[in-house]
């Protein structure tokens, strides 16, 4: 499958009817994290946890889907500055090899 599906926000205030704000900003959200990957996803959720305090996690877990343990794993990530995600890790090895070329 390569169709992205957004999340329906599972949240108390959405699931009432009516127009609320949150409904458009938690399907915004869903909309956003549909285009992030796996870890981005992760850490805008928890940042999002992070500001909104107490309680939050288990609110995020129901407007995102996310499972409540990865959210917290987000945090965790972020507390520790990302150090286990360093940017350019992919070319942190050597410098790479030079092809070299004889001449016989
Ligand atoms: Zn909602």
């Amino acid at each position: 499958m390569t169709e992205f599906r957004i999340h329906q926000c599972q949240c108390p205030e959405c699931k009432q009817p009516g127009e609320q704000a949150s409904k458009v900003l938690h399907h915004q959200m869903n909309l956003y994290l549909s285009r992030l990957d796996e870890q981005q996803r992760r850490w805008y959720v928890a940042l999002e946890a992070k500001k909104l305090g107490h309680g939050a996690t288990k609110r995020l877990s129901e407007i995102t889907g996310m499972h409540i343990n990865t959210i917290r794993r987000g945090k965790r990530e972020l507390e520790q500055d990302l150090a286990e995600h360093p940017i350019g890790r992919i070319r942190a090895l050597g410098g790479g090899r030079r092809t070299v070329e004889k001449n016989t």
